[in-house]
């Protein structure tokens, strides 16, 4: 993902997921633990606003979701609703363990690491997916399908 998109913008361009309370910046498409947000507001967007800005811009009744909380749930998040202004992408789910990823090579490695006797393509199968956290908490989490989604199961 690229993360230095050289845009300006005038407004914090962040907002609050209601459902996962995850704050999400809308310029890189990517959720944010609430620790992370103003520096990531600084480095990557030039704004300068403190944690009480950010809350207020959000309005915030609580803590959005922290590095200690994302940590927690990145353990148990495997399949749920998209998160808000992120973009949905196409991805693998290992049926054996529910770990997914984006990239057929990232698949195989994953299997030779962790399912050395199982066949890749019989456990293996395409979903939707979006990397809701970058750095040391990145994270793919599959997306729940909608009806009219179209999934190719086959490869
Ligand atoms: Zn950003
Ligand atoms: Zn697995």
């Amino acid at each position: 993902m690229d993360m230095d998109t050289p845009e300006q913008p005038v407004d914090m361009r962040l907002s609050i997921d209601p459902l996962y309370n995850i704050i999400v910046c809308k310029d890189c498409c990517i959720s944010l633990p609430s620790e992370w947000v103003s520096t990531h507001l600084r480095d990557r967007h030039g704004i300068t606003a403190t944690h009480g800005q950010v809350a207020r811009f959000l309005s915030l009744e609580n803590d959005a979701m922290t590095v200690e909380q994302v940590e927690e749930w990145r353990k148990i998040m495997w399949v749920g609703k998209a998160v808000e202004n992120i973009p949905v992408i196409k991805g693998i789910r290992c049926n054996l363990c529910q770990h997914s990823v984006v990239g057929k090579n990232v698949m195989k490695n994953h299997f030779s690491k962790q399912h050395k006797n199982f066949k890749r393509k019989r456990y293996s199968e395409a979903c939707k997916v979006q990397l809701v956290f970058y750095g040391r908490l990145h994270k793919y989490i599959q997306v729940e399908e909608e009806e009219d989604m179209e999934i190719d199961i086959d490869e």
